[in-house]
């Protein structure tokens, strides 16, 4: 069992003895009564003469009050869409835009075929309303610079501040100006309203009031080691020691929600009829849409439903009937890179939020109470500030957007990293000198990761090799979790590691590991056998199988460079030769920034020390080291950038004196 300690209480506004959970029968009441028994009905006539009176307004509330389900149907009703004018609302995720267009079709009767509410592709002339991506949003400017056929732009989840929604803004306050019939809200959880409101030249700011019920917090006395273990134990024993109830448990993506599934339905076979029946499901991005629709059908009398989900649920999609709430504190900032990170206290205490909305709730946190207190960030830095610039550059250009230095962001980049960030599509061959996107530049800003890997993938074609690039890129997202040293074997765990070395360098052993690994049918036994963890892999088999399914969009290939691994490392070359260094007499220097950097002492180029190599990250610790290391040799540069490097600097004045070794062995550096 696990130990939790109750600490605090998160305050309601409603009394905590408040109403009874929905019954079955109130379940299945008309779904008109349940839209007018939402927060925001009350306040319809007045959100509606607010909306015709300002131009732009900022619409805050708590989560599930019916912000977007209600508010763009009272706009359909009040006329907005007469003349075949459009309605759009703009969701940061794909399967929150599905589900919503899915209730609120439901909602105005007749499934939605005859008054047309649509997700996306299948628009046709009679869709009043769309619910859309706001991904999707962007999209549309290139067809439809000034957004004339819609009446209202809603962009919806505001507080996520997407690199999307970012970009919106600036567009859509740049469209209102010229465009002033046009009606733009923006909606958002009760964070951070007053910056949407600044932006949008002091627009007023309507709120919502919620319905919260207190719900009680409690804190793991000690960390949990493993928190998928953790959480399928605390699941349980809610199950068997708390009164009714669904519980909701907040995982980092599919990966991590199917293994959870399976050991919890696992279990509670095991257990049979010495409990309740319990109900698991999950939901994440790519779960097709009736398995989607079932976390939002009753609970059978006598039964427990247990929705295990992904940041989805903190705030996007309401579920009704939840009383307690699982936080194991992590979430998975960019799907593609699987960079899992620990939420903030503000999304702890969205999180939180969910237990209490239709009685007093229980929320239970996998961490400790000095963590929250300690640990956590404020709030969620916004993605603009924490995604490469490369790719924000890639996407405004993509969409037409020239002078980036003047664009209206909301929390502008720095003006030096964005002339850093444009030098370098140039040298990629992303931008013309003109400054425009190439016909490389557009493949690779449909590439959801950072322009050097994009390049990679896209050399991979040249070289006939994009199965290996595929799967080094997709490592390479999951790098630095791959190995694991357990402090009573540790020798072994080096062994292991070790045997994994091939020459040339760490992409190629990280190359290596996938492939045994695959070969052993993606088994967990062969990951224990050789210290590396399962769970990494499991997300580099992921990533992989995302990167894959983008092959074809950018025109490449799927090939093999059939052992050929020069052909992988010139690909890799293709994609880094922006971070290369050289053995100098004094060490290692960059090429270009002629930078002083160290072989990180894991690299398996640690103690070959080869002349010419590149990196793929710098991480300063006791010193500027370089962090997955390949060898190369300086023609393949010229062969891959000849536009940006010159035959001269690569030449080497000291090779023939060049010393065996320099730098300390590991054993010196401990
Ligand atoms: P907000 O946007 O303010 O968070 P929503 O408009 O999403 O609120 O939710 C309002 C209500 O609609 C909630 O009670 C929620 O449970 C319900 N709802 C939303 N989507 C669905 C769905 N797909 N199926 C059933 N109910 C839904
Ligand atoms: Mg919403």
């Amino acid at each position: 069992t696990i130990e939790f300690v109750r600490a605090t209480q998160l305050q309601g506004d409603e009394e905590p003895s408040g109403p009874p959970p929905p019954t079955q029968a109130q379940q299945k009441e008309s779904i008109q009564a349940v839209r007018r028994s939402l927060p925001v009905f009350p306040f319809r006539e007045e959100l509606l003469a607010a909306i015709a009176d300002h131009q732009v307004l900022i619409i805050e509330g708590e989560t599930g009050s019916g912000k977007t389900t209600q508010i763009p149907q009272y706009l359909f009703e009040e006329g907005y869409t007469k003349k075949g004018m459009k309605i759009a609302c703009t969701q940061p995720r794909r399967v929150a835009a599905m589900s919503v267009a899915a209730r609120v079709a439901r909602e105005m009767g007749g499934g939605g075929e005859p008054l047309g509410i649509r997700f996306e592709d299948c628009t046709s002339e009679r869709t009043v309303l769309r619910y859309m991506t706001d991904g999707m949003l962007l999209r549309e400017f290139l067809s439809e610079p000034d957004l004339a056929s819609y009446s209202v732009v809603m962009v919806d989840e505001a507080h996520e501040r997407t690199l999307h929604t970012d970009i919106l803004f600036g567009l859509i306050k740049d469209v209102a100006r010229f465009r002033p019939e046009l009606k733009v809200l923006v909606a958002s959880a009760t964070l951070d309203t007053a910056r949407f409101s600044t932006f949008f030249d002091d627009a007023p700011v309507f709120r919502i009031p919620g319905r919260r019920f207190p719900v009680d917090i409690f804190y793991t006395k000690a960390p949990e080691a493993d928190y998928l273990e953790a959480c399928v134990v605390s699941v349980l024993q809610i199950h068997v020691t708390q009164p009714p109830g669904d519980i909701l448990v907040f995982l980092t993506g599919q990966e991590e929600i199917e293994a959870a599934c399976e050991m919890l339905q696992d279990r509670c076979r095991r257990l049979g009829s010495k409990i309740r029946e319990l109900l698991v499901l999950p939901i994440y991005a790519n779960l097709p849409s009736d398995m989607q629709a079932r976390i939002f059908q009753p609970t059978p009398p006598g039964a427990r439903k247990v929705v295990v989900a992904t940041n989805i649920a903190e705030t996007s999609l309401t579920i009704e009937g939840i009383i307690y709430v699982l936080d194991p504190g992590f979430w998975n900032k960019q799907p593609t890179s699987f960079q899992i990170s620990c939420i903030n206290i503000a999304s702890a205490n969205q999180r939180a939020g969910r237990a209490g909305r239709v009685a007093a709730g229980k929320c239970f946190r996998l961490y400790t109470a000095w963590a929250y207190q300690h640990e956590l960030e404020e709030t969620t830095v916004p993605e603009i500030q924490r995604t490469s610039l490369g790719n924000v550059v890639l996407l405004l250009k993509s969409l037409g957007i020239h002078d980036l230095m003047h664009f209206d962001f909301l929390d502008p980049p720095p003006y030096e990293t964005l002339l850093l960030a444009l030098e370098q599509l140039y040298a990629l061959g992303a931008l013309n000198h003109l400054g425009e996107l190439t016909t490389s530049g557009r493949k690779m800003a449909e590439l959801p990761v950072d322009p050097m890997l994009s390049k990679m993938i896209l050399a991979s074609e040249k070289y006939s090799c994009s199965e290996e690039i595929l799967t080094v890129a997709a490592m390479l997202s999951v790098n630095n979790s791959i190995f694991y040293r357990p402090k009573d074997k540790v020798v072994h765990a080096d062994n292991a590691r070790v045997n994994f070395f091939l020459p040339g360098g760490d992409h190629l052993v990280l190359l290596n590991v996938y492939t045994q690994w695959a070969e052993s049918g993606y088994s967990s036994q062969w990951c224990y056998e050789n210290f590396v963890q399962f769970r990494s892999m499991r997300r580099a088999r992921d990533v992989r199988e995302q990167l894959e399914g983008l092959l074809e969009r950018v025109e490449v290939g799927l090939s093999s460079c059939q052992g050929d691994y020069i052909r992988v490392r010139k690909a890799i070359t293709a994609g880094y030769f922006y971070h290369t260094a050289r053995l100098t007499r004094s060490g290692y220097r960059t090429v270009k920034q002629q930078q002083t950097v160290f072989i990180h002492p894991n690299s398996s180029l640690f103690e070959e020390q080869p002349r010419w190599l590149l990196y793929h990250e710098l991480v300063l610790t006791t010193k500027e080291f370089m962090r997955q290391v390949l060898e190369i040799e300086s023609s393949w540069l010229l062969e891959v950038a000849p536009h940006y490097y010159k035959a001269k600097e690569l030449e080497d004045p000291h090779s023939k004196k060049m010393p065996k070794k320099i730098g300390k062995t590991r054993e010196e550096l401990g």
